[in-house]
């Protein structure tokens, strides 16, 4: 070792840990677990991880393949209590459980979660009902509240219909989370607007585009918006699903009226995933800030 290497290895030793550069953490970094729909063709079905800090903290849906996509990108769970539903279907909920399997098993101490989702409708229970279902006393998978680390549910049922005002669900040390009553064909359905530090990302869920001036409303200036893109602009989808999503046309609309400034098309369905080059085509008629596809397993700090 030549005497030049001897001194730079010497002064990295001696010097302070708050001099040595440090990677800036952004505040929020949203992790995709799961970028696709109900369709099995290779990406899990819908799920996010919110990174606050560093640490990561908010579990948004938890779709097929989000237990899986966990463990690939050794997130460590011991810090998430907050889970935010846009809606029951199983391409968002269906891991639930195993997400509440993975998360006891690395805790410490007891978990308190708290859950937000839809109030229930039609075929569909409201969501303190469909946890009760899932984990409570008389539930199919009752042994997990005792299973790895005793567990408590604390769960808030969301207003779903169009006319309920936008509601401001947690406010707590710089975190903030709104929601506001959206529409996914007969399913109940919200969307969620999570700030911290100063940046806002914003999940709109599955959503029709009857939602869409609840929408644009809460995605005022958000950083980033995240919409779930499951269909081509018509006619090339098939008809019925313009009663459950939003075509690209209309998703740029909004992307342009509420002035996000970024845009992450996921909940991508196969046709969608075949015609990127459309579907950017058909958003940048109203939109001209960036706009990305998501995969599983990518990384987005959200910036200003
Ligand atoms: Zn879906």
């Amino acid at each position: 070792m030549n005497m030049k290497v001897l001194l730079a290895l010497a002064a990295v030793a001696l010097c302070p840990t708050y001099l040595r550069a440090a990677p800036a953490k952004p505040a929020i970094e949203v992790v995709v677990l799961g970028s696709g729909g109900p369709r099995a063709f290779g990406r899990a079905g819908s799920s996010f991880i919110l990174i606050l800090a560093g640490k990561p903290r908010i579990l948004v849906d938890a779709g097929p393949g989000a237990f899986l996509r966990i463990g690939e990108l050794n997130l460590d769970l011991g810090a998430v209590d907050t889970v935010l539903l846009t809606h029951l279907h199983i391409d968002h909920s269906g891991d639930l459980p195993a997400f509440f399997n993975a998360r006891a098993l690395t805790s410490d101490g007891s978990i308190t979660y708290r859950i937000f989702g839809p109030d229930g409708a039609g075929l569909f229970p409201k969501t303190s009902r469909f946890v009760d279902l899932l984990v409570g006393r008389d539930g199919a998978f009752a042994y997990q509240k005792t299973f790895g680390a005793p567990e408590s549910f604390t769960v808030r049922d969301l207003a779903i219909n169009l006319e309920s005002p936008r509601t401001n669900i947690l406010d707590d040390d710089g975190l903030t989370v709104e929601e506001t009553a959206t529409h996914h064909g007969d399913c109940p359905s919200v969307a969620y607007r999570i700030s911290y530090r100063g940046v806002t990302v914003v999940f709109s869920g599955d959503m029709d585009a009857s939602a869409l001036p609840n929408l644009v409303q809460l995605a005022k200036n958000a950083d980033l918006l995240i919409f779930n893109c499951a269909v081509l602009d018509p006619p090339g989808s098939p008809s019925q699903l313009y009663d459950l999503h939003t075509p690209p046309r209309k998703i740029g609309e909004a992307a342009r009226d509420s002035g996000v400034k970024s845009l992450l098309l996921s909940h991508l369905a196969p046709d969608v995933e075949g015609r990127q080059d459309a579907v950017r085509k058909s958003i940048r008629v109203s939109f001209a800030g960036p706009v990305e596809f998501a995969r599983d397993k990518l990384r987005v700090p959200v910036v200003k």
